[in-house]
């Protein structure tokens, strides 16, 4: 075991994964190892394995729904929120959501309590800290809207309060840097009428179910869309559609939706990625922007 590894796993109580296949834990089914996988439990856990930040990079992930890790791994720890970071509570003034509840499950719960706005979470298979990070959203909707603030650990350890604005939320970004760790995120809440939060939700769902390949491997959007424009009709404008390398192939459903096919590398993902910025680039002089994040050698 890796020295630091070793000195970690010492210290906490959760069990530190060696070499651990990140195939496992993206969607894409794809890509390297990484040194390290840890399911975090507690604060203290955190703030220890936080404490060799300077000796070991680390990396927090959600459920990979957005993630690809290259070929050749990941050389640091990767962190994942355990179940106590899990928990949604209704207070007086706001929705108190763990960073590790999956966005679906706060759609649920939204749905049951009668508190609208939080359908479009229905239709995206991530964690609210991956949410949060991505400013992600569907259907008119961001989870930008109804955040009010967050609660993060940086690399020193230090757990504060930061406020929406001072995340820089945009389209499909937010300026949190990789290293701080979102525990939990405060929303604001309205009560209304269950009948019309259901429609809503089941809207969303037939939608997404006629429209992308959710039933694949795939890391949803690769691209954003530049302003005023829709990657995905970019990229089949550009003859890309059904392109593919290896066994990675852009969707025939989704133009905007790479799939693995199941023996895709993330090279090969990569570089299908690459040759349709390419393409795009050719045809239309806009250059595409990466929506999913990709990390490692
Ligand atoms: C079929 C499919 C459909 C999709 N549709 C949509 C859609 O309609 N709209 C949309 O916006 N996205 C969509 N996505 C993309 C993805 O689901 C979102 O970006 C989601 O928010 C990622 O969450 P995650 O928990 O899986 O994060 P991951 O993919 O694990 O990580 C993504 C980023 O978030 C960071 N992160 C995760 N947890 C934390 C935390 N606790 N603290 C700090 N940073 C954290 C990671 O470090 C990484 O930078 C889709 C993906 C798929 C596979």
């Amino acid at each position: 075991m890796n020295n630091i590894l070793y000195k970690i796993q010492s210290k906490i109580s959760s069990r530190i994964l060696l070499n651990y296949d990140m195939k496992k834990s993206t969607w894409f089914r794809a890509g390297g190892k990484a040194e390290g996988y840890v399911i975090i439990n507690s604060i203290s856990d955190l703030k220890t394995v936080i404490s060799f930040a300077d000796k070991i990079k680390y990396y927090i992930v959600g459920v990979g729904s957005n993630l690809m890790v290259r070929d050749k791994g990941f050389d640091g720890l990767i962190l994942k929120l355990g179940k106590n970071f899990n928990n949604i509570k209704i207070k007086k003034n706001s929705l108190s959501v763990g960073a590790g509840v999956l966005d679906i499950n706060l759609a649920k719960f939204a749905e049951k309590k009668s508190i609208k706005d939080f359908e479009f979470f229905t239709g995206i298979p991530g964690t609210i800290g991956g949410a949060v990070k991505m400013n992600a959203g569907c259907y008119g909707s961001q989870t930008a809207d109804k955040l009010i603030k967050i609660l993060a650990i940086n690399k020193f350890g230090q757990i504060k309060y930061f406020n929406k604005e001072e995340l820089k939320m945009k389209y499909r970004s937010s300026n949190l840097k990789d290293d701080l760790i979102i525990l939990k995120a405060e929303f604001g809440y309205e009560y209304a009428s269950k009948s019309e939060i259901t429609k809503k939700k089941n809207y969303i769902k037939i939608k997404r179910k006629s429209s992308q390949p959710i039933n694949e491997k795939t890391s949803g959007s690769t691209f954003k869309n530049p302003p005023g424009e829709f990657a995905a009709s970019l990229i089949e404008k550009a003859g890309c559609k059904g392109m593919n390398i290896g066994d990675a192939s852009v969707s025939k459903l989704h133009s905007n939706f790479i799939i693995n096919h199941g023996q895709a590398s993330a090279i090969d993902i990569e570089n299908l990625g690459k040759k349709i910025i390419r393409e795009v680039q050719e045809k239309f002089g806009i250059t595409l922007e990466w929506e999913i994040k990709i990390i490692g050698n």
